[in-house]
């Protein structure tokens, strides 16, 4: 019990810890020696059920851990991967990386879902549905097992072959999720023309609505909605406890944010998971215990 509170609050400070970040925009050559150099690296962040707390699935976000530069975000080169021609051969890469470390944590008894995210560009290409079916069942692991993410900002593109692919994802089974909804006004008829299951609810609107009347009201609208077309809703952006008890008074599914993990490496999952159990009978965090 010591030992997992002494891992407890190591994960709690880590995260911001002396990795030195960098802030600069790379260009399609360093990127694509990146990718063949092996240079990126998967991170995971835990969702978690709001109403007993158990973890059920992570986001999949990429890193650069670059030789000079440190560790470099996905905002510093997804935009040169989709305008470049390299995104199909990153998502690949994500996907592939993303795909052995579930079925490593299925095989140690973690049977937890896995979110990958999509760019539009990855769309335009019409095998992509089947290239993805082909990767998760030589992994062993089943769609279902596989949420994709695709931002509502992207949704506005020319849609048709787009959707036709998202649209046959979802007919093998895939988890469609619609990601930072609330920010990228899209029309409202891609809810009714694509398949989404899950809709995950803008930072913008999570972070801070317990003390924000309008935010409140815009995370609610979105509630509704989702409610309305039998989404699972997911929180993102949970910084605090207010912001954890806000979203349980609400009828929101699944939160994630820094309240609950930072995404960290694959292999510290199930530590992760086995202190944060612990954190949720101490710090009172749900009223059912977890099933
Ligand atoms: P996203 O998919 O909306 O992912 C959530 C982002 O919010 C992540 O940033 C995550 O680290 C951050 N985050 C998580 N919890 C909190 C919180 O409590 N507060 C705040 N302020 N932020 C939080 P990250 O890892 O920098 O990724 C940024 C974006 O890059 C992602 O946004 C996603 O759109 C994109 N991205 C990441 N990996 C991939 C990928 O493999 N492929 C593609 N196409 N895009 C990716
Ligand atoms: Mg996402
Ligand atoms: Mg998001
Ligand atoms: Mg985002």
């Amino acid at each position: 019990r010591d030992e997992l509170k002494t891992i407890l609050s190591q994960w709690q400070t880590s995260g911001t810890s002396a990795i030195h970040v960098s802030n600069k925009k790379y260009d399609a050559l360093a990127l694509s020696a990146a990718i063949l150099k092996n240079q990126l690296v998967n991170h995971y962040q835990p969702k978690v059920l709001l109403a007993t707390g158990r973890m059920v699935g992570v986001e999949t976000l990429v890193r650069w851990q670059h030789p000079e530069d440190g560790m470099v975000y996905p905002d510093q080169f997804i935009e040169v991967a989709e305008s470049e021609g390299l995104i199909d051969d990153l998502t690949h890469w994500v996907l592939h990386e993303a795909l052995q470390q579930t079925r490593e944590w299925h095989l140690m008894g973690l049977p937890i879902k896995v979110a990958v995210n999509l760019s539009m560009n990855n769309l335009a290409t019409p095998a992509f549905a089947d290239l993805v079916s082909q990767a998760v069942a030589s992994a062993g692991l089943k769609p279902s097992d596989i949420v994709l993410e695709i931002t509502e900002s992207q949704l506005k593109a020319d849609m048709r072959v787009p959707l036709e692919i998202l649209t046959r994802l979802r007919l093998k089974r895939f988890r469609l999720s619609i990601d930072d909804f609330g920010t990228g006004y899209s029309s409202l008829v891609q809810l009714r023309d694509i398949p989404f299951e899950e809709l995950k609810i803008d930072k913008s609107f999570v972070h801070g609505s317990h003390a924000n009347a309008t935010l409140e009201a815009i995370f609610d609208g979105n509630m509704r909605m989702a409610r309305q077309l039998e989404m699972d809703v997911v929180a993102e952006g949970v910084e605090d406890r207010d912001d954890w008890n806000f979203l349980r008074g609400r009828q929101c599914d699944l939160a994630q944010g820094y309240f609950i993990a930072r995404p960290m490496p694959g292999h510290q999952i199930p530590d992760w998971e086995k202190s944060w159990n612990l954190r949720i009978l101490e710090e009172s965090l749900t009223t059912k215990p977890i099933a």
